[in-house]
């Protein structure tokens, strides 16, 4: 198998960002060339939001839980 080399323009990371205390789907963290940015979850019953609180920092919009995040998945982005 044929490992392609990573440089920093071809790879993402991925994290799932999920709610300690009422365990919704709070969406996604994606890390792409340094920066940072968040991906809403799909609109489901399961669904909650990422918000902002002091002393917390990202919280769980439904119970105010605070947010978990998961292990960052490494993710390719391939040339088209
Ligand atoms: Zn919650």
């Amino acid at each position: 198998m044929n490992i392609p080399e990573w440089s920093s323009d071809v790879v993402r990371e991925r994290a799932d960002v999920s709610c300690l205390i009422c365990g919704r789907g709070l969406g996604q963290i994606e890390r792409a060339e340094g920066k940072i940015h968040l991906i809403e979850p799909p609109e489901t019953v399961n669904a909650a939001h990422l918000v902002r609180k002091s002393g917390v920092g990202m919280a769980c919009s439904h119970c105010g839980g605070r947010a978990y995040v998961g292990p960052l998945e490494r993710i390719a982005r391939y040339a088209a």
